[in-house]
């Protein structure tokens, strides 16, 4: 069975601001100049093209409200930008701390511009994910069918709070909203691994997403890596990882079966989303 190649983790490179560390952090690895790069990119026809080179059928494309630590990708930018091909998914972001009444955000968000799902940056904006409040927007994203990607685990970005990232948090959710499906953004990276993958065995709507994990670690970090083959879902982290022809390169170099890695790569992605 040929699978779909899908990017579940692609950030606009053109945020409407970011921290100066975000931009500092980006050019220390980036050969090109950020600012042409950011220039170039901000036209969702030359990342199309770009992601033809990679090699790359999908990409969900994320907004972020992170104004402590990150920077602000707006959800009309990301929604503007992603009309522009079927190839570009787009994922909005809430922050529960900036909305009066999150569930009927999302509702206009969806209807406005036809997102997939919702990325939520605990860890950047100090909350946990499990947070009563935020109980209302969960049960609206299971009733619309989204997908919610929750970041977990460790980031580098000044002002993030580790504490919010214990995947542990979304044990309440994952039980109390059956139907929806959630992704373990970067799988616990950091200290937290067993415990993203043990809640994607034991979850059927629990997923690990293993954007920023580089790949020759995978089977260090999860010595049963294969075992979840159905749960795990690739995502690259663009523009924090640029190099994602390489990243693929490596997954497909892993001693995993080949169809393990075509559900990795996009199969899982492709089932999730609903794609044909
Ligand atoms: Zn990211």
């Amino acid at each position: 069975m040929e699978y779909p190649v899908i990017d579940f983790h692609v950030h606009l490179v053109d945020y409407d601001w970011y921290r100066p560390w975000v931009v500092e952090w980006i050019q220390e690895f980036m050969e090109e100049d950020f600012e042409g790069v950011r220039e170039k990119y901000s036209d969702p026809k030359a990342f199309v093209t770009l992601m033809d080179e990679y090699g790359v059928d999908y990409s969900v494309v994320m907004a972020e409200q992170s104004p402590i630590t990150t920077g602000i990708a707006g959800n009309e930018k990301v929604g503007r930008f992603c009309a522009a091909s079927p190839r570009l998914i787009p994922f909005c972001t809430i922050n529960p701390h900036l909305e009066a009444d999150p569930a009927r955000s999302l509702e206009r968000l969806v209807d406005e511009f036809g997102f997939r799902g919702i990325k939520l940056y605990p860890t950047y904006n100090h909350f946990y994910p499990n947070a009563p409040e935020l109980y209302p927007l969960y049960g609206r994203a299971q009733d619309l069918g989204l997908v919610v990607m929750v970041h977990t685990g460790s980031s580098i970005f000044k002002g993030s709070r580790i504490k919010y990232g214990d995947p542990v948090y979304l044990d309440d959710v994952a039980v109390d909203f059956p139907e929806l499906k959630i992704l373990l953004v970067h799988s616990g990276r950091g200290f937290w691994y067993d415990r993203a993958f043990f809640l994607a065995r034991l979850h059927p709507n629990v997923y690990m997403e293993i954007s920023g994990l580089p790949p020759k670690k995978l089977l260090t970090y999860f010595p049963e890596f294969e075992r979840n083959a159905e749960k795990i879902i690739f995502g690259s982290d663009w523009p924090g990882l640029f190099d994602v022809k390489g990243n693929l390169e490596a997954i497909r170099k892993l001693e995993i079966s080949d169809r393990a890695k075509g559900l990795i790569l996009g199969g899982n992605a492709a089932r999730v989303l609903g794609l044909g």
